[in-house]
């Protein structure tokens, strides 16, 4: 299954760190990429590319100004839409249906998201219905959908790797 991810709404000084944090946990647990609609934040995406460049692997992120001709453009193309929201429905009652998805958007807010974005998603998904966050949502929701945190991901043309040790710190530079 391919995952890319939608962060909605996010504001350049307030939101730097969580969008950092959505970005760089989309990475890690297996997500293709993720695009981000409010400000353009060259800083972010610098961010996150840097991360590529040491740790490897081709993780995108993209600004999109136009988000809700974005998401109608995904639907055309058959890509399933999935809103991770306290008020939808919980995981496991709709994880089966999920997973049959060959290919999904998930979209993460910062603020209040708009009622339309309830409207256009296939599957509008809680991740328990308490309120918490959009990096936990999705780290959830990924480890659920793809697994990847059992399988620790290695990533292609990484620079330095970590050798995992029960005490201290080791990071191994890698030949490329
Ligand atoms: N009351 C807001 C709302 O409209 O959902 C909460 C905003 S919360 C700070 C930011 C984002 O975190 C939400 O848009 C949603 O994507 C995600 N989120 C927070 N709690 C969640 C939950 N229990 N299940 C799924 N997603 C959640």
């Amino acid at each position: 299954m391919i995952i890319e991810i939608l962060r909605l709404g996010h504001r350049k000084e307030r939101d730097k760190r969580v969008t950092t944090h959505c970005a760089l946990v989309g990475r890690a647990f297996g997500a293709r990429g993720m695009y981000y609609a409010g400000d353009p934040d060259d800083g972010l995406e610098r961010s996150v590319e840097k991360v590529n460049g040491s740790w490897g692997g081709d993780f995108f992120i993209k600004h999109v100004s136009e988000w809700r001709r974005f998401i109608d453009e995904k639907k055309k193309q058959g890509w399933g839409i999935v809103h991770l929201t306290m008020y939808g429905i919980p995981l496991p009652e709709v994880q089966a249906r999920i997973a049959r998805l060959e290919r999904s958007l998930v979209i993460i807010g910062a603020e209040k998201v708009p009622g339309e974005v309830y409207r256009a998603a296939d599957f509008n998904v809680a991740i328990g219905n308490q309120p918490h966050s959009e990096v936990a949502a999705l780290a959830i929701f990924l480890d659920r959908m793809l697994g990847s945190m059992e399988f620790n991901i290695t990533f292609s043309n990484a620079r330095i790797r970590v050798i995992p040790q029960e005490r201290g710190k080791r990071v191994e530079a890698l030949d490329l």
